[in-house]
């Protein structure tokens, strides 16, 4: 072990509060500029592959042009890129044009502060805390991109994968064969149930997208974890569902993301893995 400091809980919760406010600022940037980038390359590759001129105006990336409102396109002020207080400062509203801000923004950095304040108290500052925060705010920003665009962007699930592969040196949650192992099996596994279920009813319930999240998290957690995922996050799937179209009356025949199950269960897999395996082994007969 490198560094495994150790400060009081309350220093290490208002520390997680703060740096996890500030990624959870970035990781909306991420969900909402790394589709648009993956779009506008997809169009010009597109074009070039249709022999039409592509339109290359405008370079996107994480870091350019600045964050704008996007009825009024004023550039937002430094002061309004405090994360969660310059929500509450605005009222949620644009400075000059009152255009209403998603809560979206507020929501992730609060998301993101919190859970950083649990893995830095629970785990302090240590190699282990570092490897469940970059694993952490990987699937939130996975979790919610798939909410709003429907896709899993290769860029973090796979780089999930590597990242996966190398942390089972450390062995916090899987040794390198489990990890291996659990790489191949999370792809396989969910590929199976799609073709099977394409057999059957000649539709595609699932994208790669998600056995490819699922190899990350089998490369995280090791084999033993994928049925556990799978079965909590189908379970999950199910119920939420269930309640969209039973409660609020959504079309059952519209697309519904299966990587926010898969990265809710992957977490709660990675945090209370152990208890849960216990929870199951009490159910099983
Ligand atoms: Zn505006």
């Amino acid at each position: 072990m490198i560094f495994d400091l150790n400060f009081p809980p309350t220093l290490l919760a208002m520390t997680g509060l703060l740096f996890g406010a500030v990624i959870g600022s970035f990781l909306n940037v991420v969900i909402i500029r790394l589709p648009e980038i993956l779009r506008s390359e997809w169009t010009n590759e597109a074009k070039l592959f249709l022999g039409m001129e592509s339109e290359n105006n405008q370079q996107l990336s994480l870091a350019s042009p600045r964050s704008r409102c996007p009825d009024c396109g004023t550039q937002l002020k430094a002061l309004h890129n405090i994360p969660i207080l310059s929500y509450c400062f605005l009222r949620g509203r644009c400075s000059n044009c009152r255009r209403l801000i998603s809560i979206q923004y507020p929501l992730i950095e609060l998301l993101s502060a919190f859970v950083t304040a649990y893995i830095l108290t629970v785990h302090g500052i240590s190699e282990k805390a570092l490897f469940s925060l970059i694993f952490t705010y990987s699937l939130i920003a996975l979790a919610v991109i798939d909410m709003r665009e429907k896709i899993l962007p290769d860029q973090i699930t796979l780089a999930l994968v590597w990242v996966g592969l190398i942390a089972s040196l450390w062995g916090y949650w899987s040794h390198p064969t489990s990890a291996i192992i659990g790489a191949s099996l999370g792809y396989l596994s969910l590929w199976s149930v799609m073709h099977i279920f394409k057999g059957f009813t000649g539709k595609e319930g699932m994208g790669y997208g998600d056995f490819k999240l699922n190899a990350a998290i089998g490369a995280w957690l090791g084999w033993q974890s994928v049925p556990t995922v799978i079965l909590v996050s189908s379970f999950l799937g199910a119920i939420i569902g269930l309640c969209a179209i039973v409660i609020f009356g959504r079309d059952r025949h519209s697309p519904f993301a299966f990587g926010p199950y898969l990265c809710l269960a992957g977490w709660v897999a990675m945090e209370w893995g152990d208890q849960l395996n216990y929870l199951f082994s009490y159910l099983s007969p």
